[in-house]
């Protein structure tokens, strides 16, 4: 398996390099943007650890080009800890999955293994958190392997839920999110499906709640 490691702070790229080339990886490494686009012109890689933050060319504008000329790629993403902005802008600009800095080698290497098993195929990016997945070209969310089958509605709340992880949304926000802005109906409508979605998404009796209330000012989808 061939990857590429996009990162122009020398002390990861070689901790992931050595790391990588320890599970058996052929590894390259790409100190910038413009570097990582010569070498994706010439190689075909299995995956790609691409940083966001880089010299020359940045992270999001490498992740669309690369995903103009190759579909059969995996990008994985970096991004800073609290920057829900740029896992959406990634997500959108084709990487498959991120990781967020700081990480353990154990699990980034876990998500690459896991995207190169998917592979890419046509389907777009799988959106996930903890245990569960959310798939929108099924539009279908799996938990522990178990497909869950969600209403329209239960599938957009749970989108944004999943686009927003670790971010407190108040019910205006998930309003104006999941239903259009003509809705006029029950005023407990968040409320009512929040608690749909938790039924739905615990498969089993160990999972863990996900989808908080935060008392007065809505909920979050956050891990205990
Ligand atoms: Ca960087």
């Amino acid at each position: 398996m061939h990857l590429l490691i996009v990162e122009d702070e020398e002390k990861i790229a070689n901790f992931l390099r050595r790391g990588f080339i320890e599970e058996h990886f052929a590894v390259d490494v790409a100190k910038d943007g413009e570097q990582a686009l010569y070498e994706t012109d010439i190689n075909d890689y299995d995956c790609i650890i691409l940083d966001i933050l880089l010299p020359k060319v940045d992270g999001i504008t490498v992740c669309r080009k690369i995903r103009a000329k190759s579909t059969t790629t995996s990008i994985l993403m970096l991004t800073a800890k609290d920057a829900v902005e740029d896992k959406i802008t990634g997500l959108d600009a084709g990487a498959d999955d991120y990781v967020t800095k700081p990480f353990s080698f154990g699990e980034l290497s876990a998500r690459v293994r896991a995207l190169i098993r998917r592979g890419r195929k046509a389907d777009p990016v799988v959106l996930t958190f903890d245990t569960l997945s959310l798939n929108p070209a099924t539009k279908t969310a799996q938990r522990n392997g178990k497909t869950i089958i969600l209403t329209s509605r239960e599938y957009a709340l749970l989108e944004y839920f999943m686009r927003n992880p670790n971010m407190v949304l108040s019910k205006t926000q998930i309003m104006e999110h999941v239903w259009d802005y003509n809705y006029e109906g029950m005023s407990n409508i968040v409320e009512t499906y929040v608690k749909y979605l938790r039924k739905k998404i615990k498969t089993k009796d160990t999972d863990m709640e996900l989808i908080h209330t935060m008392r007065g000012s809505g909920y979050i989808l956050k891990q205990g």
